[in-house]
């Protein structure tokens, strides 16, 4: 039994995901929702992933791993074990010394660094020193493949970065878009329920991905919609050939206004009408209800959460 816990992480992502009595964390919000929605709720986590260093997924991470660090300070028993941490560091990816790499949410991924060397977690472990497009782990019967970032995702990371000297690497960061091209999109399954949780990352490189692990078309039985929502991450085709019986948006709409009216029209126009499936939400936003509304005429799709628990028994 494979369950996906979409947690109120307000604008960002938090996906708890639990099997036989084990479980990853795949990000965790803001700072705040550790505290909100994440805290308790586990002893044990056999991996915790970071997609990308943006604040709405890596907050709570950081929030969760000080607390962490204070009860090893403070000679406490661990209040969660956890054994590793998936995250790709800018100057890893880059390869570049860390202390060039600046910026807001890079130090946030500096800070994340640190905690898990601190705390001993094993980084990146199976995968190697960066977590990219195509590498695979089992973990006691979860079977992980990376579908991004891929080649694309990193070339063009790669050729913002040079394109600004790196003593004044501060600049390269106000591009938003560049934690968003890093984010780690993770194809799982159990043998029998699938699911593809895609950070913020972009429909280009989650296509290109795909392909690349043997996948042109996809159906699965959850599909976390990239970057909240939000109508600049997809496509029609990116919805055409990766399909789902459960489309998750992660969001509470108080951001950059996820999610999309566009992307909910394209979801819904990428299925015939007589389908059945669901459009998960975190939280209740009444502008996407309302477009949802408008499509709603002749169609068989319905619209679910908070919470978001989707279990499936094999
Ligand atoms: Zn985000």
């Amino acid at each position: 039994m494979l369950t996906f816990e979409f947690l109120a992480a307000g604008p960002g992502d938090a996906c708890l995901v639990r099997w036989d009595g084990r479980a990853i964390l795949v990000d965790g919000g803001r700072h705040g929702t550790y505290e909100s929605a994440i805290k308790g709720r586990f002893q044990r986590l056999e991996a915790v992933c970071v997609t990308h260093v943006d604040d709405d997924h890596i907050g709570g991470v950081l929030a969760m791993l000080g607390a962490l660090h204070r009860e090893q300070q403070d000679q406490l028993e661990p209040s969660v074990v956890i054994e590793r941490l998936w995250f790709n560091h800018a100057a890893e990816i880059l390869k570049v010394p860390a202390d060039v790499v600046r910026g807001a949410s890079f130090a946030q991924g500096g800070n994340l660094r640190r905690l898990a060397t601190a705390l001993g977690l094993r980084r990146n472990e199976p995968f190697g020193d960066v977590i990219r497009q195509g590498v695979t782990a089992s973990l006691h019967g979860l079977d992980v493949t990376v579908i991004a970032p891929g080649p694309a995702a990193l070339d063009t990371l790669a050729a913002k970065w040079q394109r600004h000297d790196p003593q004044v690497a501060a600049a390269a960061v106000k591009d938003h878009s560049v934690p968003n091209l890093s984010s780690i999109a993770l194809y799982l399954t159990d043998g029998t329920t699938t699911a593809l949780l895609t950070g913020d990352a972009r429909a280009d490189h989650l296509l290109d991905g795909l392909a690349a692990c043997g996948h042109e078309r996809l159906h699965v039985d959850v599909l976390k919609l990239p970057h909240h929502g939000s109508a600049k991450n997809v496509t029609a085709d990116f919805f055409e050939r990766v399909t789902a019986e459960h489309y998750v948006i992660s969001t509470d709409g108080t951001k950059h206004g996820h999610p999309d009216a566009e992307a909910l029209r394209l979801l819904v126009r990428s299925r015939a009408a007589e389908d059945r499936y669901t459009i998960h939400f975190t939280h209740r936003v009444e502008a996407a209800e309302r477009a949802l509304d408008e499509l709603r005429a002749g169609r068989r799709f319905e619209v679910a959460g908070p919470p978001v628990v989707l279990t499936s028994t094999g």
